[in-house]
């Protein structure tokens, strides 16, 4: 697979990060409440699929696993295109081996979908502006027609917490940025050798980096690959 949403916000953060999420993945430790956080964040999420009434989720998964097969996903979403399904959740797209999968797409009056990202926040962030503009950016190259993009914020009314805000001219202004960008990280991704990137504001800023204490030298046990990608929130 190249770049996924996560791929690209995390090796935009750090080229390294990008890399050992690749190749090391064993060296990550993400603090309790981060994977609270996280978990916290897939049960909004959950909930919010029911936001605009009856949906259909993409979601398939590899037999006998909790991992997401993204090919097929991709399939079932296209498929639910054709037939014009009014509500689709976690639509997976893939172009040129770069996917995303949407939160929520909602077929609007003229004849294409708006979008939904959906974030367990009670405020905007840039991040989240950028996270969603990279899945435009994919669902445009694979030529669906995306009307209008929102991020969906955890609002004050907790028996109607879903609260949409628009971004779609800050998501479109993104897009030449996500291109410029987007090959790079592929080609980081697949080198062989780990990027000599020193730590600095960038293990913090804007999130903080779950391989400190690899880049600190204080990491040396290990977990298994199938607990990382149980653990790690979808892309
Ligand atoms: S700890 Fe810092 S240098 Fe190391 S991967 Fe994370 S962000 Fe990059």
């Amino acid at each position: 697979m190249g770049i996924t949403k996560t791929d690209f916000m995390r090796g935009m953060q750090c080229p390294k990060m990008l890399w050992l999420d690749r190749h090391k993945p064993q060296f990550r430790v993400i603090p309790p409440e981060t994977q609270a956080r996280l978990d916290a964040g897939n049960d909004f999420g959950d909930k919010a699929m029911a936001m605009f009434g009856p949906y259909e989720e993409m979601t398939v998964y590899r037999p006998g696993t909790a991992i997401p097969d993204k090919k097929k996903m991709a399939q079932k979403t296209q498929l639910h295109l054709l037939l014009g399904t009014p509500v689709i959740c976690e639509a997976a797209f893939i172009n040129y081996n770069n996917y995303c999968a949407a939160d929520i797409l909602k077929k609007n009056e003229n004849g294409g979908y708006d979008f939904y990202e959906v974030k367990n926040s009670p405020e905007m962030k840039e991040q989240f502006i950028k996270d969603a503009a990279f899945q435009y950016y994919i669902m445009n190259r694979c030529r669906v027609k995306i009307g209008r993009v929102f991020i969906v914020l955890h609002g004050p009314d907790e028996e109607n917490p879903f609260l949409p805000a628009e971004i779609t001219r800050e998501a479109v202004a993104l897009v030449p940025w996500i291109n410029d960008h987007i090959w790079d990280l592929n080609n980081i991704k697949k080198q062989k050798n780990e990027p000599d990137t020193r730590p600095g504001n960038q293990c913090t800023c804007p999130y903080e980096c779950w391989y400190r204490e690899y880049c600190s030298g204080e990491r040396t046990d290990t977990v298994t690959q199938e607990q990382i990608r149980m653990t790690i929130p979808g892309e």
